[in-house]
């Protein structure tokens, strides 16, 4: 497994990963770059991990965010 450190930040509103400046679902551009792990939510409405983090949208979101 290839570990390499990419720039993807994370919204810290809704713990999305975010690859551009801002964030798709809340549209804010209060993203951190000091984040830990992330789960790949692909079916919210049927996750566990979707309804603890309060995630209703599909993708990747941070587990931890400083
Ligand atoms: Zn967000």
């Amino acid at each position: 497994m290839v570990v390499r450190k990419k720039v993807l930040k994370v919204c810290r509103e809704c713990h999305r990963v975010v690859e551009g400046e801002a964030c798709v679902i809340c549209g804010t551009s209060n993203l951190s770059d000091d984040w830990a792990g992330y789960v790949v939510i692909i079916d919210p409405e049927h996750s566990e991990i979707a309804k603890k983090m309060n995630i209703t949208m599909a993708g990747r979101y941070a587990l931890k965010v400083r």
